[in-house]
């Protein structure tokens, strides 16, 4: 007889249908493609999403995060104040700017930036701070706003997972983006919640940095394209600063705009799988499911466990059983200090940092994902 092996678990999957290949397809056939109507009205939707004034829509975070600090004058030899534990491009951006990522290490528990480490690590050099919420959980920002305060200094959020997740703030629920620090940048590549393809977004409630913004992503110019295709006499722009090619296109922005309005039903359907998650691995010897403190609600953009010594086989181990089984898995976030292209930089004590990268295991999460799907990755995982 045939045997019908279950269908491979994936470790994510962008949730895109009719309605986004509809909106792309009215976009292509409007004649007008890139950063434009379409651009605009997807700013003004995310904005009034996450509860701030002002968004700007660019190519991707890691365009955002180089533009936010750009913009801030973040430059050759200057300090920033980051995680090594972060996805590489947090690094990156910092060194497009000519500056020095200054690593501090992680809560074992949240993963995200010790608060309590950051003030030592404050030189005269020092010009931004640049947290993460990561996996989408919201860092500690409150105790980091205070810090910076009493140091003068900007801080910009990497939200780049964190689309829909929350924090309390004074007895209310505030979105990550309102923002809580001068500028938060997300992504919209299709290991997140909310996808373009690919994609990014800055949120501030500063409208001069955010004309800067607007300038700084295309080209420098002192005119939109919609500004001049509108104008009724002749105009010329002009190119005051050097600036960069960041746009988003019109196709991305329509297909945004779909997801966007289908966020909060993705992000109830994930809370569900993660809830079902953490009740049935709560059971499991040696495993620790995700940590999330009072006061934050995360998107669970992706749902780590941590596999300790008291668990029966290594995480390796444990990844190499699961995918045997057709059920795909990652290891836990990475450290930019420890992959070559950063080897260079001096840094602290990172070891909760390590020790998170070896022993943290992704399990798979998409909001199409089934219930008794979740409950064969855990069967999976008892020993
Ligand atoms: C995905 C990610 C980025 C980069 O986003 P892109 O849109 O792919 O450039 C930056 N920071 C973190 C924490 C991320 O997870």
């Amino acid at each position: 007889m045939l045997e019908v092996s279950p269908r491979t678990i994936p470790i994510a999957r962008p949730d895109l249908g009719e309605e986004e290949a509809a909106a792309a397809r009215r976009v292509i056939l409007s004649g007008w493609i890139t950063q434009g109507p379409e651009v605009a009205t997807f700013e003004d939707e995310f904005a009034a999403y996450v509860g701030t004034t002002h968004a700007c829509a660019v190519a991707n975070c890691t365009a955002a995060l180089h533009l936010a600090l750009h913009a801030l004058g973040v430059g050759l030899g200057d300090e920033v104040i980051t995680v090594s534990h972060s996805f590489i491009a947090t690094t990156n951006a910092i060194r497009y700017c000519g500056a020095v990522p200054v690593f501090v290490d992680i809560d074992p528990r949240t993963y995200n930036i010790d608060p309590g480490l950051i003030e030592r690590a404050i030189t005269s050099r020092t010009r931004a701070i640049l947290p993460v919420h990561q996996v989408g959980l919201p860092c500690d920002i409150l105790p980091i706003l205070e810090v910076a305060a009493r140091h003068n200094l900007p801080v910009v959020e990497d939200a780049a997972c964190a689309i829909g997740s929350e924090l309390r703030v004074q007895q209310k629920w505030e979105r990550v983006g309102k923002p809580h620090s001068l500028v938060a940048c997300f992504s919209f590549h299709p290991r997140k919640l909310l996808t373009t393809g690919d994609g990014g977004m800055l949120t501030t409630l500063d409208p001069e940095l955010d004309r800067k913004f607007r300038v700084l992503r295309q080209h420098g110019m002192s005119i939109s394209d919609t500004t001049r295709h509108l104008a009724t006499t002749v105009v010329f722009e002009e190119y005051s600063m050097l600036g960069f090619n960041y746009r988003m296109t019109d196709i991305q922005a329509a297909v945004g705009r779909v997801q966007l309005k289908r966020l909060p039903a993705l992000l109830m359907r994930r809370s569900k799988l993660a809830s079902h998650y953490t009740e049935r691995i709560k059971g499991i010897s040696g495993l620790i499911p995700p940590h999330v403190p009072a006061g934050v609600r995360t998107n669970y953009q992706s749902y780590a466990v941590q596999v300790t010594d008291q668990y029966a086989t290594s995480r390796d181990q444990l990844m190499r059983k699961l995918l045997e089984q057709g059920i795909s898995t990652r290891r836990g976030i990475m450290n930019a200090h420890q992959e070559a292209a950063h080897t260079d930089l001096a840094h602290s004590d990172l070891t909760c940092s390590q020790v998170a990268r070896d022993s943290v295991i992704l399990l798979p999460l998409f909001a199409e994902m089934t219930l008794e799907e979740v409950d064969r990755v855990v069967d999976a995982l008892i020993p």
